[in-house]
């Protein structure tokens, strides 16, 4: 048997992120993972504006992982194949596999990794026991559910899930190559619909490396034949489907494996019990539109690090009323409730024909031809600074920590862009 203070079930973002802090803060934990190497998995692929980096930032590990990252400093924003802005904006691609490598390369002791499945958990009141599938046994005093969408263990624990909204949107992820360029003319480019009817959010394309990755978007039902067409015929498909998308591209080719992955939204029930506390996709799922899965997986994890569970070990026990006080942090229950919130606002202003969204479709349109056009009026009379340095424009860590997302438009992609 080995004893632990707490044991992490599951080494996605989540877990990892919850064992390198805890390993920082010189508490002992075991992070449990069947991957010793996490696998390719078609996930987050960019980490980017304030308010996400600065949850990263929250946990400790932002500026270390975030070297093995791709930085772009500029986000083009186009619709109707016109460019409307070129905006700052601090962004990082990363393959997941590769992200979840960085943050577990920042796991150091008393915090360890045994690779292994946890096939059993008996949790209660004073210490937890969990059985690995090669037969050994740890106890600990706190358990941390971070298995992301797997659903066993969590049957076994009397949890539930609660579906609430099926298939709500599906993700394609793949390479575009310029054709008879060498490059892109643009750093990274967020390109919207151009019709509703095409049940498109947008288009988004970043570098990870040399290559140029688009992850698309789309609305439609996991059956529609329209996913088999685009495996097939990638640039034809989204040719048709976004017309004007080439003026800003040129020419282009999709290379290597198309990823195409449904996500449905769900929440837990049943899961407010002693000694088990549930972090990032495994407590609840959000739409991958939004782009804030990452801020909820920060957020749980850097609250649960760094206040609730070292004011729970400083007692004796680990009955149900002190895991409440992490479901019912403000911090955490307001991040939730704002991407929670912001997965239907955003479906609604891309694809709903009702006047109230067709207003705000046009009214985040204008909104963005503005900007850019201020931008553009302020540089051509702006006296240049020297004081902001390539450095500090770029270092994660010069990203303010807030939870000021939650009061943001809620139709404002920031995260997602
Ligand atoms: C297609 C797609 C695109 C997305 N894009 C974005 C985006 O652009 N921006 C964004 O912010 N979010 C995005 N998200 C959401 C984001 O990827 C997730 O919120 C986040 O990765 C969840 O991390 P997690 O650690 O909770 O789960 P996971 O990363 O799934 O980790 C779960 C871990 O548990 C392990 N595990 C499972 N069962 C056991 C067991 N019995 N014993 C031990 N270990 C076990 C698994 O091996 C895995 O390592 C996207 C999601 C999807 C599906």
């Amino acid at each position: 048997m080995r004893y632990t203070d707490i044991a992490i079930i599951g080494g996605g973002l989540a877990g990892s992120t919850a064992a390198a802090m805890l390993g920082r803060a010189g508490i002992p934990s075991v992070l449990i993972d069947p991957h010793q190497v996490y696998p390719f998995d078609f996930r987050v692929e960019k980490l980017g504006g304030d308010d996400q980096l600065g949850r990263f930032v929250s946990t400790g590990l932002a500026e270390s992982v975030l070297r093995s990252a791709t930085h772009s400093g500029e986000n083009w924003i186009a619709r109707f194949g016109r460019l409307l802005d070129r905006q700052p904006r601090q962004q990082y691609g990363i393959m997941y596999d590769a992200l979840i490598g960085a943050i577990r390369a920042e796991i150091s002791g008393p915090a360890e990794f045994v690779c292994d499945k946890v096939v059993e958990v008996k949790t209660s009141a004073e210490r937890q026991r969990l059985v690995l599938a090669h037969g050994e046994t740890i106890s600990a005093r706190l358990v941390v559910l971070a298995n992301g969408l797997n659903v066993g263990l969590r049957r076994m624990l009397g949890i539930e899930r609660e579906v609430t909204s099926y298939c709500h949107s599906i993700s394609i992820g793949f390479d575009v190559v310029p054709v008879d360029r060498p490059a892109f003319p643009f750093p990274a480019m967020t390109y919207f619909s151009e019709r509703p009817s095409d049940l498109i959010p947008y288009i988004t394309l970043f570098p990870v490396g040399e290559r140029m990755r688009a992850n698309l978007f789309t609305y439609r039902p996991a059956t529609d034949p329209w996913l088999r067409t685009m495996r097939r015929h990638p640039v034809e498909t989204l040719n048709a489907a976004l017309p004007r998308l080439r003026r800003l591209t040129g020419a282009f080719d999709v290379s290597g494996d198309i990823k195409i992955r449904p996500a449905d939204l769900y929440v837990s029930t049943g899961y407010r019990q002693a000694g088990l506390v549930l972090v990032g996709d495994a407590f609840a799922t959000t739409c991958p539109v939004t782009g804030t899965g990452t801020d909820k997986v920060f957020t749980d994890v850097a609250r649960l690090c760094s206040v609730h569970i070292p004011a729970w070990l400083a007692t004796e026990g680990m009955g149900a009323d002190k895991i409440d006080a992490f479901y019912d942090d403000p911090v955490k229950t307001a991040c939730d409730a704002w991407s929670n919130s912001k997965a239907f606002s955003f479906r609604s202003v891309s694809i709903d024909r009702g006047p109230y969204w067709v207003a705000q479709r046009w009214a985040r349109f204008l909104g963005y031809l503005g900007q850019g056009w201020l931008r553009r009026l302020r540089s051509r009379i702006a006296v240049p600074s020297p004081a902001r340095t390539d450095h500090a424009a770029s270092s994660p860590s010069s990203s303010s920590s807030s939870s000021s997302s939650s009061s943001s438009s809620s139709t404002a992609p920031s995260s997602a862009l």
